[in-house]
């Protein structure tokens, strides 16, 4: 960004221009597809940055919302709603968790989490401990210390001094996370499925690795499920795929399908530190968002639903597998599960997304050169096979040029 031509202040944007921003005007959206101002109509597989999982205009989500709005908004969290309660009970009863914090963002529900692991070693006498280890490529979110905790250049620099107590090992690497425990470190950050860092998951046998060496050391382990979680990888949280449980994990994005919310999850031990007056949010568990969060979970958890998930995932891998193969030029490797998938390309990923959009299909970027794909869980394996024929001729087009 450094070498770009700078800025004429007479006539900056009226948005601080941080988002290289398609000029493409949305108006509508209707489950997997969206529409633009022109009546263009595109197929969505990114969903808002795996947000829209139920699709766009989801009926029992959007009545909700509705129904809700004609009630009550806010009355803060000095007063009870039951909104509130029920999703509170409903992620306890349906994780590992024994208390929720509601937020507005993943980013906000991220930071609780590193607030939660603090307080509960200063509570347990070790304050000392406050240190937290993070894997390279991870994404939490832009707020001073998840860019931190990130420490990747595009994000940081500039925005110093960063933040301290955050150390960071190489992706993947259990050695090098065994020597840097230290007597400082209070807990691993990490999510189960990397996402913006170029989709890569963790296998089972890493996860139960964390756990154990967590265990071994006193550390919290800290799952950050914002993009994995909520049904993307075909159970309702990635890391049920290797039958072992955090002691906190953040949530967001397809909890509220579009409507802003995040949820910090811990159990009674971890979370023993956040008592009256320790932490707050305006915002936070406002009945709106309450309501539209207690609807996702009916259609995600009724029975079925993630089962298919499971299997259009496997249908997309097996899609995607098949345009690696046969584009070898254009595709060099397919990495994700579920339904958040990437492939790293050959070409820079940003041309091809740009020809994928010039086709109607919204991809997006993810580090490594990959190009997302994340479409919302209720596809159907018809619009799969739609925005797969116009990958296959997009990277058709791509080898020959
Ligand atoms: C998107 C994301 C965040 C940040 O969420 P915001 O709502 O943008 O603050 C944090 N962690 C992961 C893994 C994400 O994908």
């Amino acid at each position: 960004m450094d070498d770009a031509a700078p800025p004429d202040l007479n006539n900056f944007p009226v948005i601080m221009p941080t988002y290289a921003r398609a000029d493409i005007y949305f108006e509508r959206g209707e489950g997997a597809y969206l529409f633009d101002d022109k009546g263009n109509r595109y197929i969505d597989f990114l969903s808002g940055i795996a947000v829209t999982s139920l699709g766009h205009a989801h009926p029992h989500v959007t009545k909700a919302l509705k129904d809700q709005a004609e009630k009550l908004w806010i009355v803060s969290n000095i007063f009870k709603t039951h909104p509130l309660d029920r999703l509170a009970q409903r992620l306890v009863d349906l994780t590992f968790a024994d208390t929720v914090f509601f937020q507005n963002s993943g980013v906000e529900a991220w930071e609780c989490g590193i607030k939660t692991i603090r307080k509960y070693f200063s509570t347990i006498g070790q304050p000392q401990r406050y240190r937290i280890i993070s894997f390279q490529g991870c994404f939490h979110g832009r707020t001073m210390a998840a860019i931190a905790a990130s420490k990747a250049d595009k994000m940081v620099k500039g925005f110093g001094p960063i933040m301290d107590g955050f150390d960071q090992v190489a992706w993947g690497n259990l050695n090098e996370l065994r020597a840097a425990v230290t007597e400082e470190t209070a807990a691993i950050t990490v999510e189960p499925v990397l996402g913006e860092g170029g989709m890569k998951p963790l296998s089972p046998d890493f996860l139960c690795e964390l756990r154990k060496i967590c265990d071994e050391f006193g550390l919290l382990l800290y799952f950050d499920e914002i993009q994995c979680g909520m049904g993307r990888t075909g159970k309702l949280f990635a890391h049920e795929w290797a039958n072992m449980a955090p002691d906190v994990m953040c949530i967001a994005k397809a909890l509220g399908n579009g409507f802003p919310i995040g949820a910090c999850l811990a159990t009674a031990k971890a979370a023993q530190g956040m008592v009256v007056g320790t932490h707050g949010s305006t915002y936070g568990g406002n009945p709106l968002a309450m309501a539209v969060g207690n609807a996702v979970l009916d259609v995600i958890t009724a029975p079925g639903f993630l089962a298919d998930v499971k299997q259009k995932g496997d249908y997309l891998q097996q899609k995607l597998d098949d345009l690696v193969r046969r584009h070898p030029k254009v595709f060099s490797d397919r990495r994700g599960t579920g339904l958040m998938h990437g492939l790293k390309c050959v070409p820079t990923n940003t041309d091809i997304i740009k020809s994928l959009r010039q086709e109607k299909l919204l991809t997006i970027f993810a580090a490594e050169n990959v190009v997302r794909f994340l479409p919302p869980l209720i596809v159907t394996e018809a619009v799969i096979d739609e925005a797969m024929a116009i990958v296959d001729r997009v990277a058709t087009q791509s080898a020959g040029a």
